[in-house]
Parts: C-alpha cells; sequence; structure tokens
C-alpha cells in the first residue's frame, strides 16, 4: 500500500489493512510547510505533483517506470447518463456548452459566483447553451448563476460521478475554480480555464489549458484553500476580472477536443 497523504484519515486506512507493506510517502516537507501555516512566507510547490507520485510510486518499485498521460476513464455508460440529464434539462449535448463549476470545498478557492454567471451571459449572448455543475452543497451558486445569466441551466445536485463525467466530456470549455471537477476536465482533454486563489497553480499541469492567478504578494498563502482570507482583502480571486476571464474562455470555447498531456 502506497500512502500518499501521510494525514489521519490515511493513517486509519493503513491501519485497517494488518499485514500489507505499507510505503507512506510525505508529499511536503515540513520546513516547507511550518512557514507557510505561520503565514511566514506564501507556498510555492517545488514540483508538479504528476511527478511527486510518480517519483513515489518509483521508489515503492525500485525502478524508473514509463510515464502515462493524464486521463479520466469515462465509464460504458457515462455519456448517457450525461445526455438524458441534458436533454431533461432542455440541452442538446450535441450544440456547443460552456460547463461551469463555481464550487470548492474552501471560500478562498471560489471566484465570485457573480463573475461566473457573467461569463455564462457571455457565452449565452454567442449562442453557446451553458448549464452549472455543483454538489447538492453547492446549490446555491447553480441557483445564482441561474438567476443572474437568464438561459444558464442550474445542474447542481444531478449529476452523480458517472453523469459529472459525462456532462464535462460533453463540454466545448469547462470554467471551474481549483476543485475536483476541474482536474476532471483536464484529464478528459476538455479545454478547461482554472481559478486560483490561495492555492498554488505550479502544483498542477495547464499545457493546453489556460490558469488565471493574480500573483498577488501573499499568495498562495494555503496548500488547500482557507474559510476566509487572513488579509481581509481577498485580492488573490477579486483581482482576476471578468473581462480577463472572457478573453481567456473564449479560444477555449472554439479550440475544440485538446490531446491527453503526458504525466
Ligand atoms: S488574498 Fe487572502 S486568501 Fe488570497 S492569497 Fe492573499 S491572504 Fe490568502
Amino acid at each position: 500500500m502506497l500512502d500518499l497523504h501521510g494525514k489521519i484519515r490515511s493513517r486509519i486506512l493503513r491501519a485497517l489493512l494488518p499485514g500489507v507493506p505499507k510505503v507512506v510517502w510525505h508529499k511536503r516537507d515540513f520546513r516547507d510547510t511550518l512557514p507557510v501555516k505561520l503565514a511566514l512566507r506564501p507556498y510555492r510547490s517545488s514540483m508538479l505533483f504528476t511527478d511527486r507520485y510518480h517519483a513515489a510510486v518509483e521508489r515503492v518499485v525500485g525502478r524508473a517506470l514509463p510515464r502515462g498521460k493524464l486521463q479520466y476513464f469515462l465509464g460504458p455508460e457515462d455519456l448517457a447518463v450525461a445526455d438524458a440529464i441534458l436533454r431533461a434539462a432542455g440541452l442538446d449535448p450535441a450544440r456547443p456548452l460552456l460547463g461551469i463549476s463555481p464550487g470548492a470545498n474552501w471560500a478562498t478557492k471560489r471566484w465570485p459566483v457573480e463573475r461566473f454567471a457573467g461569463l455564462a451571459r457571455r457565452a449565452l449572448d454567442r449562442g453557446i447553451q451553458v448549464a452549472v455543475q455543483g454538489s447538492a452543497a453547492e446549490a446555491e451558486l447553480g441557483k445564482t448563476v441561474a438567476r443572474l445569466a437568464p438561459g444558464a441551466v442550474d445542474l447542481c445536485g444531478r449529476l452523480d460521478l458517472r453523469g459529472l463525467g459525462g456532462f464535462i466530456a460533453r463540454c466545448a470549455a469547462f470554467a471551474a475554480n481549483d476543485s475536483g471537477p476541474m482536474h476532471m476536465a483536464r484529464a478528459l482533454g476538455v479545454p478547461t480555464l482554472a481559478f486560483f486563489g490561495s492555492t498554488d497553480p505550479a502544483m498542477f499541469d495547464f499545457r493546453g489549458h489556460e490558469v488565471l492567478f493574480a500573483g498577488v504578494p501573499c499568495a498562495p498563502c494555503s496548500f488547500f484553500g482557507r474559510r476566509r482570507c487572513p488579509r481581509g482583502h481577498f485580492r488573490c480571486m477579486l483581482d482576476l476580472t471578468e473581462d480577463r476571464a472572457w478573453a481567456a474562455l473564449q479560444p477555449l470555447l472554439s479550440a475544440g477536443r485538446l490531446p491527453l498531456l503526458s504525466a
């Protein structure tokens, strides 16, 4: 068993697997994490996460391993599940569709939902269908986008994992915060616009995609996000304007499916 996190929950999981050889991979060195936790300096990822994980597996097997591609594998029914939900919501899976994912676990990882709605309006004005994705707990975000961008369809709480993969695969482009759906979109080769505020985009490979990061001096102030901005100004996200996001999104909407990236 390879524990890539070394956290309390993964320790519990390890304890539940007696007799299984275990290797713990320390994702970050405490000399790197401590100053960030104490707000002494911003976090800077020294390498891509995929490289870290690859190196961890190589250490386990004791030899160099070939690189694969970052890839999300759709199940045989995923597209059909998504298509049924899209059609029931009045969307045509065969027509251009912008997927919007305004949620994220932590507040400091969320670009303002009103700005997502602004992107939705601009896409709708150009004849592009728009659907908002999120969990049931993110229902308010979906309702807000649908209210501020009439014509955008709110799918929050309606897509399970199968439907989510199929839905993202149907999108011409995907706009999302630093979140699971954003990574799924990249792994499906869907041109993706990612918003990063308090976390570090250097952890991930955005070749072929677009990432917006304001680069304010205090950012990134965390590894996973925070409940609120410790400085109170939240400039890491508020400095990312809707105009800038639209300029980044437009080429993605016409790019077509991207080749999958080598990990
Ligand atoms: S603006 Fe606030 S939340 Fe964003 S990186 Fe700076 S301190 Fe962190």
